[in-house]
């Protein structure tokens, strides 16, 4: 069978009896939308935190676009980001109007490079929006300093991040706002769509609620601005409530998957990730480089373990971007690395000799090379 870099199948043998109870717990309770499912769920994720607001939405690129939306940014307002990123996250700037700006990337981490920020900064600039990608954290410091010296809001990009810690805190209690997807694959993985804003603010909650309902107040049939039907799911919130209790423990198993690559590649040519100062990994993906990526991807393919690449292709250099300017070269670590990077397997419930199979597998290609 083949070797993949995801899967969760294992898990759902493991956790059967409580998923399908959650499925039942909200087929039971006389509300399937916008229920005590999501209620609880949001206050719990909130608190995961230490946040005083959770608002559920439909998937990780709304969480995205509200968050904008909620915190005012919109048509014409720049907002900075990396191209390095899935894809989501630019098309999410896209759809509120505003104007993805790249910088490039710190290469000993693929994180954004926090020295480019000033030189980015226009009169029309309006947020940072940094992606907390693979599973570790932009340090959120200098970047609270640049915004509020230039008056910008922060609105992180968790989708890669649940339960990743910087320098003590999780990821998303630092900035204005933050996104969250509970897309299957991702550390905290829901059993279909969805996705969370998490703030301190009152008034961006209030925003959010509103915009993820149409526009109205729950309660109040009327609609001031124009929103969206952005609702989290009943059943994946119930979902997501049981998952979020073991979270901690999806992140461990994660962790020592990482060790084990680590310990097992260390003495390869291989370039294996690296947490920043002050860190706490959790590994979404695992994300190795080597500059001849493309032979040991095919070399590996031959063995059945078919490997992935986040990203192979920057966002700026993506044909629906292309009217935002950017030529090729014009971010040149984000464009050399996309064509070095490769993810081993990562999930919690990686099975073992599934682990030995890809090292000693990937050992023996590194060794022909
Ligand atoms: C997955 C992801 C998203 C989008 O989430 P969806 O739930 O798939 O809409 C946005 N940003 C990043 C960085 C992601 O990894």
């Amino acid at each position: 069978m083949a070797t993949l870099v995801w899967d969760y199948l294992n898990e759902y043998h493991a956790e059967r009896d409580d998923i399908l109870d959650a499925v039942e717990t909200v087929f039971s309770s006389g509300r399937l939308v916008l229920g005590e499912s999501v209620s609880s769920f949001e206050s719990e994720f909130a608190a995961y935190h230490g946040v005083s607001h959770c608002v559920g939405v439909d998937n990780g690129t709304n969480a995205v676009a509200l968050g904008l939306q909620a915190l005012g940014v919109g048509p014409g307002d720049e907002v900075i980001t990396v191209a390095n990123t899935a894809a989501p996250t630019v098309v999410a700037i896209d759809a509120v109007g505003a104007v993805p700006v790249f910088v490039d990337i710190d290469p000993a981490t693929y994180l954004m490079d926090l020295d480019l920020l000033e030189a980015a900064i226009t009169p029309r600039t309006r947020c940072l929006l940094p992606v907390h990608l693979y599973g570790q954290c932009v340090d959120p410091r200098p970047l609270r300093e640049v915004a509020d010296r230039h008056g910008l809001v922060v609105l992180e990009d968790c989708a890669q991040a649940h339960g990743a810690r910087t320098h003590g805190a999780p990821a998303g209690s630092l900035g204005d706002a933050a996104a969250f997807s509970f897309y299957p694959t991702k550390v905290l993985g829901a059993y279909g769509d969805g996705g969370a804003v998490i703030t301190s603010s009152a008034e961006v909650d209030a925003n959010l609620r509103r915009l993820r309902y149409y526009g109205m107040e729950k309660t109040y049939y009327v609609v001031d601005t124009p929103g969206h039907n952005s609702r989290l799911d009943e059943v994946q919130a119930e979902i997501l409530r049981r998952k979020l209790g073991r979270l901690d423990e999806y992140i461990a198993r994660r962790q020592a998957v990482a060790d084990r690559y680590a310990e097992a590649l260390s003495d390869t040519d291989l370039t294996l990730p690296a947490a920043a100062t002050g860190n706490s990994h959790v590994y979404y993906l695992y994300v190795a480089r080597h500059p001849r990526r493309d032979d040991i991807l095919a070399a590996l393919a031959e063995h059945d373990i078919r490997l992935n690449v986040s990203y192979p292709w920057p966002v700026h250099t993506m044909k629906g971007f292309a009217h935002l300017g950017y030529s090729e070269g014009s971010l040149p670590v984000t464009e050399r690395l996309a064509g070095e990077i490769f993810s081993l397997p990562m999930y919690p419930s990686l099975p073992r000799d599934t682990q030995d199979h890809v090292i000693d597998t990937l050992r023996s290609v590194l060794g022909s090379l």
